[in-house]
């Protein structure tokens, strides 16, 4: 590393584009040495129903502890992922890691059964050939029921919906599995495939949510997404809510779930772990 950075220095400029060569092929070594080993946790943010504050869900949500740069976010790591390929064996390892989890809470935790668990597809996921062989793999080792889980798809793959993509899709809902567009609204263009995909929830992109108080727009957004999901029948969850007035806004609009740092922050497993279990210990009759 410091050869590295010592020769970047020395060169000018003229080995600047080597190195970062050079850098991203050991940065994705090590990722996915992370992935081999155990270095990768998976956290959990709650969903709850709005107007109530039950939990209904969780979606798993990866981080990487890093032995030298400490916990680190998607945010730093899942873009190198999805372009080197090594986003495939993390997102294999991420559902498995996630479904043993949750399907330890439905044994565990009386009356849980109801619970549901969201995972992140990536597009790069999304295109592999053997995408449901996989997912089925992982659900009959751990045993979490597929009923139970809702795999979340970006706007991207609904945008080149190839027909090798929509037969996965529709694979994946003949399991009973449920589909979730993530991050809803910030690509217009998706809406006229929405119908063609066997898609049941959609998830309204955290920076409408933020504008929701004070921005028109951003305001319409919401409303739209919500008329969207009663016309098409299908469920709209709001992510990224931090406030009161946030949350209101959205229970008014008519949209019954959401998630965001105002009802809880995605949780390491043990904090879910005890969340879930006073939550449905609670509920029982
Ligand atoms: P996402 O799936 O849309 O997940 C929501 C992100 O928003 C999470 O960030 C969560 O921590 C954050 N968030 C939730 N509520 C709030 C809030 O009230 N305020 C703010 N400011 N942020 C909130 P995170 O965990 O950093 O993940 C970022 C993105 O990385 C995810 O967005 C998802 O696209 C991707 N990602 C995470 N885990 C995986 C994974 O296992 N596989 C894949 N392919 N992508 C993943
Ligand atoms: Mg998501
Ligand atoms: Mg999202
Ligand atoms: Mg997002």
């Amino acid at each position: 590393d410091t050869a590295l950075y010592a020769a970047k220095r020395a060169g000018r400029g003229r080995f600047e584009f080597y190195s970062d060569v050079m850098d991203t092929k050991a940065r994705e070594a090590e990722l996915r040495r992370a992935v081999a080993g155990d270095e990768l946790v998976v956290f959990f943010q709650p969903a709850v129903t709005l107007a109530t504050g039950a939990v209904r869900g969780v979606e798993a949500l990866v981080r990487w502890n890093h032995p030298v740069r400490g916990l680190l976010g998607p945010g730093e790591f899942i873009e190198l992922a999805e372009e080197t390929g090594a986003v495939v064996p993390l997102g294999a390892w991420v559902l498995r890691a996630a479904c043993r989890e949750a399907a330890g809470w439905r044994t565990g935790i009386p009356g849980s059964d109801a619970l549901r668990l969201a995972v992140n597809l990536s597009p790069k996921q999304v295109a592999q050939a053997d995408l449901v062989t996989t997912v089925e793999t992982i659900l009959a080792e751990t045993g979490f029921p597929p009923d139970r889980l809702t795999l979340e798809i970006t706007e991207s793959v609904i945008l080149q919906p190839d027909p090798l993509t929509i037969g996965r899709l529709e694979a994946l809902r003949d399991l009973g599995i449920q589909l979730a567009v993530d991050d809803f609204g910030t690509g217009y263009s998706a809406l006229s495939y929405l119908r063609r995909l066997p898609v049941t929830v959609l998830k309204i992109d955290r920076s409408f949510v933020t504008g929701i108080a004070d921005d028109p727009e951003a305001r319409s957004v919401c409303e739209a997404v919500v008329h969207l999901g009663e016309a098409f029948k299908m469920t709209v969850v709001a992510e990224g809510i931090e406030t009161a007035e946030q949350a209101t806004a959205l229970i008014d609009m008519g949209c019954g779930i959401g998630q965001g740092f105002f009802f809880h922050r995605p949780l390491p497993p043990a904090d879910a772990t005890a969340l879930i279990r006073d939550q449905f210990a609670s509920r029982l009759p």
